[in-house]
């Protein structure tokens, strides 16, 4: 009698990997889709995982809403950078992990009606750093907010610039601070919404510059880590510092907010937050207030360091409302 083997499927690997995460602060073993559903806050503990962009976007936009602009921004090499691993390999595996070409993902969406032009970071990607594509979403983003007059609202989740594009990450910095200069000086509201981490170069720039900073709870907000803030002074940090909570108590964040509790809390700040009318926009500028020019400041140096020059060069940076001569616009008021 012939031995009859039992037909059988090859068993799957035991569990996929990803089925459950353990809540790094009370231990607690959570199942992934539980965990989804309640928008990654630890059901016993209140923990904030991290969110993906699409996921932050889920959150806190009204459904269909969100329109995404400049989805092809993809970063280049142009150091040709290679620590471990080329640059653009980095790259390549990053969106391949995560499915998003950079770390930001900006489009135009609304929160409870209200019209929003967005900025979401992702964690996911190369720790969510910034390099020339973040830079660029940001700035453009807030761009979009002063040309359509709605809100701008971004939400930071960064280890701070992206070291493999070098200066060019760096320039970010001054970049995304320009435009979000412009867009207070037309009036136009920028809530910033600093999730764990937000630090480096993120912080030091765009995500602490919001007319209200929101953040969510214990989430991790500082320049340099810790244990180099530790350093350089020489001293004991106190017990909760770089926390959201501590930020909070020391006047650096307006709101600390649960995660459950957010789009709530920006629809009712998107309420109160209207951009200023046009109108008034332009009696202020009557009233001699020069509008920001960033490279004013250079434009002045310039001068000064060109000043035997051939007489009649115009002036590089003309304002219409102060006719006078480039280098006294630096000293004028902004504002
Ligand atoms: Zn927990």
């Amino acid at each position: 009698m012939p031995i009859k083997l039992p037909s059988f499927r090859p068993r799957r690997d035991a569990y996929p990997p990803d089925l459950w995460t353990k809540c790094p602060s009370c231990g607690e073993m959570l199942f992934n889709k539980q965990l989804d559903k309640a928008t990654r806050v630890c059901p016993s503990c209140g923990h904030h995982f991290r969110l993906s962009a699409q996921a932050r976007l889920d959150l806190l936009l009204d459904h269909g809403s969100f329109e995404e602009l400049d989805a092809g921004l993809q970063s280049v090499d142009p150091l040709g950078f290679v620590d471990q691993k080329p640059y653009p390999d980095r790259v390549i595996a990053a969106q391949t992990a995560t499915g998003l070409r950079d770390a930001a993902v900006r489009g135009i969406g609304a929160i409870d009606g209200h019209p929003v032009s967005v900025c979401v970071m992702d964690f996911g990607f190369m720790g969510g750093s910034m390099g020339a594509v973040v830079g660029e979403k940001v700035t453009r983003a807030a761009e979009d907010a002063l040309a359509r007059r709605i809100p701008l609202l971004i939400v930071s989740a960064s280890g701070g610039a992206r070291m493999q594009e070098g200066t060019l990450a760096l320039m970010q910095l001054a970049k995304t601070v320009g435009a979000l200069e412009r867009l207070r000086m037309a009036g136009v509201p920028y809530v910033s919404l600093l999730s764990d981490p937000t630090t480096g170069g993120v912080f030091a720039s765009y995500a602490v510059l919001g007319d209200v900073n929101l953040a969510e709870p214990n989430a991790l907000i500082g320049f340099a880590g810790a244990r180099v803030a530790a350093g350089t002074i020489g001293a004991e940090l106190p017990p909760g510092f770089q926390r959201a909570e501590f930020l909070f108590d020391h006047g650096f964040v307006d709101r600390v907010v649960h995660r459950s509790e957010l789009r709530a809390e920006l629809a009712l700040l998107l309420r109160y937050l209207q951009p200023r009318a046009l109108a008034t926009e332009a009696a202020s500028s009557s009233l001699g207030l020069s509008s920001f020019r960033p490279l004013g400041i250079l434009s002045s140096l310039a001068d000064r360091v060109l000043a035997p020059a051939e007489e009649p060069a115009p002036a590089p940076v003309p304002s219409p409302s102060a006719p006078s001569a480039a280098s006294s616009n630096a000293e004028a008021p902004r504002g």
